[in-house]
């Protein structure tokens, strides 16, 4: 079926963030393991919950919108999942292999912000009130998420942290 309205492009970009959202329930684990410090692992862990609770809320609006949940391939996800994976395998456990895994975990919790974002207006802007409030919760998971590994290099690796600029937002 082509992509004809806002209403099509709002499903297509349910379909393609549910899929993220499965990619990332899979690569999380790993980052996990790899991690050292035990605030990182501890914040790595509930984001894993927290995500885990946000696939639920993406088959409840697919409910809500009498469609079947499906998903379409997120390449972007796969590149930035890739990208854990690459630093995992090229840094031995240590507090500068913890750096570059919240570096790229926010560029994870930064794709996702762009595009709950850009979902929540679609849903605004199509009047599905109960929609709109499902994604904002996962909209505040994700930026709590992101500023909670922002913070986590606080004082330690970093004294400003990471991306505290993006933050500060
Ligand atoms: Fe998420
Ligand atoms: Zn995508
Ligand atoms: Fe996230």
């Amino acid at each position: 079926m082509a992509t004809e309205n806002i209403n099509d492009l709002f499903i297509e970009e349910l379909k393609n963030i549910l899929d993220a959202e499965h990619q990332i329930t899979k690569g999380l684990p790993n980052l996990i393991k790899a991690s050292e410090s035990l605030e990182l692992k501890d914040a790595l862990s509930g984001h894993l919950k927290e995500t885990e609770g946000q696939v639920e809320r993406l088959n409840k609006i697919f409910s809500l919108l009498k469609i079947k949940p499906q998903t379409t391939s997120c390449k972007a996800m796969k590149g930035l999942i890739d990208e854990c994976d690459a630093v995992i395998k090229e840094f031995s456990k240590s507090a500068l292999r913890d750096a570059a895994i919240i570096a790229k975990a926010q560029r994870i919790e930064h794709y996702e912000i762009a595009t709950y974002g850009t979902l929540k207006s679609f849903a605004t802007e199509l009047g599905l009130i109960e929609i709109t409030a499902l994604l904002k919760t996962t909209l505040d998971q994700e930026s709590a998420a992101d500023k909670k590994l922002t913070k986590i290099a606080e004082g330690s690796l970093l004294t400003a942290g990471i991306n505290s600029e993006a933050n500060s937002k």
